[in-house]
């Protein structure tokens, strides 16, 4: 079964519609008297176009407020998701409906988020995901063609995009974009347990020069849970694994060989807090389980996600109670 455009529609009768249909968008969301409310009229009167004016000052400070506002708001946050790429915004997409009462902070190193999910693989477009994974595509209410045990979207940028869209709608989620989680806030109980308490995070490009810039402190995020989606190792990628490791906190395996059927579920099943107060999601998970690469499939890093957003609010109790006795 193909879900797409109808294949006979010309070119210029598809441009016709998406314009009527951007109007009537449009007027979704504005009065009744503006410009872009009557759907059957032109969009707008180009002769006479004009923006409303604006002060440059305006600008810099409709942004500034409100990303220092952010900041301050999320300085405590309850969840933080490190990564967005396919695992990380899965995560976010079930955990941010499930629980409107909690601030979730998403913190993505790249400007752009999607990790390896804007193609396929080796650079191709179509993205393929096995079942039962089409039922969460479904939800997001994207195309794909069904191949039997496994569906194709036809761009892998199409699913990052509608999903993040989607997100980062949510009222109780927020996006820190080109910030890179470089540390990790650990705390240790009287009896000498230590637990993940939230990130050490700085701008990226900052990150990237340690080495030959000196005094660029970071700032710091507190949060109940923190869940890692950082994916392969890399520069950036398996960040928290990868310290905690160097801390003798955790014991890493390094990921398998390729075997798709086994590396799916393996990730999907092994989904958990790995460490007091860290829940470890999609790729990532493989350092720390050897679970087997597997290759441009992306239904794992779905339900991976999905499982996470139970597993953290699973624990989320325990480790908010710790979070209250230990300042
Ligand atoms: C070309 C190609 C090759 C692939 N090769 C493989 C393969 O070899 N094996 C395999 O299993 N799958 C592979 N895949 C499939 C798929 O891309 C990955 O498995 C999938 O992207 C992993 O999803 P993820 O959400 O776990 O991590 P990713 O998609 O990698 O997303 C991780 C995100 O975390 C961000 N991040 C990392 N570190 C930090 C940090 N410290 N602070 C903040 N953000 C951070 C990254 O910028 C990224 O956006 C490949 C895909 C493609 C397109």
């Amino acid at each position: 079964m193909i879900h797409s455009l109808h294949p006979c529609l010309s070119s210029s009768t598809v441009i016709t519609e998406q314009v009527s249909q951007i109007s009537l968008q449009t007027a979704n969301v504005h009065n009744e008297d503006s410009v872009v409310s009557n759907a059957t009229s032109a969009v707008f009167d180009w002769d006479t176009f004009k923006f409303a004016p604006i002060r440059e000052s305006q600008v810099s400070r409709a942004m500034t407020s409100r990303y220092f506002k952010d900041l301050n708001e999320y300085a405590e946050s309850d969840i933080v998701i490190v990564g967005a790429g396919s695992a990380g915004l899965s995560c976010a997409w079930i955990l941010a409906r499930a629980r409107p009462d909690l601030k979730i902070a998403i913190i993505e190193s790249n400007v752009s988020v999607g990790g390896g999910c804007f193609l396929g693989g080796q650079l191709f477009s179509a993205m393929v995901l096995r079942k039962p994974a089409d039922e969460f595509i479904r939800e997001l209410g994207i195309e794909y063609e069904d191949e039997g045990n496994y569906i194709v979207i036809k761009h892998a940028a199409l699913f990052i995009t509608t999903l993040c869209s989607k997100v980062l709608a949510l009222p109780n989620v927020k996006l820190f974009n080109a910030t890179a989680v470089e540390d990790l806030i650990t705390r240790t109980s009287p009896a000498g347990e230590v637990r993940v308490a939230g990130v050490v995070t700085n701008w990226t490009l900052v990150s990237m020069h340690h080495e030959d810039q000196s005094c660029m402190d970071p700032n710091t995020i507190n949060a109940k849970v923190v869940i890692s989606c950082t994916g392969h190792d890399g520069p950036f990628g398996a960040f928290c694994v990868k310290r905690l490791v160097t801390q003798g906190l955790l014991k890493r395996n390094r990921m398998g060989c390729l075997d798709m059927n086994r590396a799916e579920d393996s990730i999907v099943k092994g989904t958990r807090e790995v460490f007091p107060g860290l829940v470890c999601a999609g790729m990532e998970l493989s350092e720390c389980d050897s679970a087997n690469r597997m290759g441009p499939t992306f239904g794992a890093m779905v339900l991976s996600g999905v499982h996470a957003a139970e597993r953290a609010l699973e624990v989320y109790p325990l480790r908010e109670k710790e979070d209250k006795e230990q300042y």
